[in-house]
Formats: C-alpha cells, sequence, structure tokens
C-alpha cells in the first residue's frame, strides 16, 4: 500500500501529464496550470452559497482573481476521452439499466458493471491532518471488457460517440452530470451541508480566470440543483448499502 506522499506524488505527476496531453490540443494559461499542480502559493478557498450548496471557488491574491469554469462542448470532449470511472447511484442503476434495455437489473449489473474500492486522498485543513477516505462502489465500464485494475485510469468512454455525445444522455450516469465539480455533504448537529469543488484533473480546458466570481453565476445557479440532486442521490446509495465510505487518517 502506498504512503500519503507516495500517492500525492503520484497524483501530482498524473496531472502533469494530462496537463501536457492537454495542452497538445488547448491553449492552456500557465497560471491555471500551476493552480492544478498545487504551484500556487496565494491560493485561497473562497465561498459562497448558491441555492443549498457552498462552492468553493479557487482566489489568487496575489493578482486578485478566481479561477472559474465554463465547458467547451461540442469542441471538446476531453472528460469523455479520458473517463476516469463511472461509479453508480442506484437511480443509475435503475435509468440506464432500462436505457440499455435490461428487463433485470442483476443481469445489467452482471454484463455492464463491476465493483471497486479505491482511496481518495484529501486534508482535513482546520486540523491539519491528511485524510483518507475509501470508497467501494457498483461502477459501469467504459469499455465492455473493463476490470477493478482498471478503475481511476483515463479510458475514452464506450458510450461516447463520433460527433463527441454521449449515446447514453440523458440517462447517463450522475457524475457526468456533476464534471467537472465533485460534492461532499458534512454534518453539524444532524443539519446536513452540502459542498462542491472543482476536480483538478489536468483532464478539462474550460477553466479561465476572471475579476468577479459573478462571471459564473449563472452556471453555479445551474449546478447547484445537479449538485444537490446527485449528492442526495449518493447519500441514499449509502443507506440502501449499494455503496461504502470509511474515513480514516
Ligand atoms: S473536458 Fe471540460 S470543457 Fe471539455 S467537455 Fe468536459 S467539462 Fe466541458
Ligand atoms: S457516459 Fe456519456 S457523458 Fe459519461 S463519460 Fe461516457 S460518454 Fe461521457
Amino acid at each position: 500500500m502506498m504512503t500519503s506522499i507516495e500517492n500525492q506524488n503520484e497524483k501530482f505527476n498524473e496531472v502533469y501529464s494530462a496537463l501536457d496531453n492537454l495542452s497538445k490540443s488547448w491553449k492552456i494559461d500557465p497560471i491555471i496550470r500551476d493552480i492544478h499542480l498545487g504551484r500556487r502559493h496565494d491560493l485561497q478557498d473562497f465561498t459562497i452559497k448558491i441555492n443549498q450548496v457552498t462552492f468553493h471557488i479557487p482566489y489568487l491574491s496575489e493578482i486578485s482573481k478566481y479561477m472559474i469554469w465554463d465547458c467547451l462542448w461540442p469542441e471538446c470532449h476531453n472528460c469523455c476521452n479520458r473517463q476516469g470511472r463511472l461509479p453508480l447511484t442506484t437511480s443509475d442503476i435503475s435509468e440506464i439499466s432500462e436505457n440499455l434495455g435490461y428487463i433485470h437489473r442483476s443481469e445489467f449489473l452482471r454484463n455492464e458493471t463491476y465493483v471497486a474500492t479505491w482511496e481518495n486522498y484529501s486534508a482535513d485543513e482546520e486540523a491539519g491532518i491528511p485524510l483518507i477516505t475509501t470508497l467501494s462502489m457498483i461502477n459501469l465500464k467504459r469499455k465492455p471488457t473493463e476490470t477493478e485494475t482498471e478503475n481511476g485510469k483515463p479510458l475514452p468512454c464506450r458510450f461516447l460517440d463520433d460527433a463527441g455525445a454521449c449515446t447514453l444522455h440523458p440517462s447517463k450516469p450522475g457524475v457526468c452530470y456533476l464534471y467537472p465539480f465533485y460534492s461532499w455533504s458534512e454534518n453539524y448537529k444532524n443539519r446536513i451541508s452540502i459542498h462542491a469543488s472543482f476536480q483538478l484533473t489536468g483532464d478539462c480546458p474550460g477553466y479561465l480566470l476572471t475579476d468577479s466570481v459573478d462571471d459564473m453565476m449563472h452556471g453555479l445557479e445551474k449546478y447547484s440543483k445537479i449538485i444537490y440532486d446527485y449528492t442526495m442521490k449518493m447519500n441514499s446509495t449509502i443507506r440502501q448499502g449499494f455503496a461504502r465510505v470509511d474515513f480514516s487518517n
């Protein structure tokens, strides 16, 4: 098992190589590249609550800029070309099995999915300690022969067509709607709060620097609903025993 430092080094190398790959097709601002690689020392966490979701937006104090995002589809479909994993909620399982023409969900699960366990490394900023989250979930295969050993490795998704569209749309996995955000919920005195931030994997060319978060307000409004809905479905999936999350440090 890798140590936290080894994992951080591996993550850095993965993002570095993803950015190099992305730079072949898109112009990536060097400042945005540095944010992805954790090289900015003036990076601050700007929070803004929209509807029921608290967004964590990168803010650069030395240059007074925010990093925001706007999707470049249909010119870009890099997130589907370099798909990392497709974990399914119970709602996804119902919708996608029907979309693919399965009458019995057990058959869908047997043919189209596999169970994987993986670790996410983050930090409890307040306590200053590393946090390891271990997740076990049912994943949709991104290629017909995919196995657990490929979980987390970028692959072109089998549902991406030649025009750059998703053949599962609109019944595609919730994580596809969520991208490039990831979300989590916090429970304080029996009150759940939902949070979201950008996935900085180096695979998305849609990030830009701006003077004001207002430039992304429409997107944040739209995504607050998607994120709230997805996080509730994820929590329900865990409660129903179709996913397992363990925390350690
Ligand atoms: S990689 Fe980013 S910009 Fe490209 S389609 Fe995906 S979300 Fe949009
Ligand atoms: S399921 Fe569709 S949206 Fe999701 S990664 Fe595959 S092609 Fe892209």
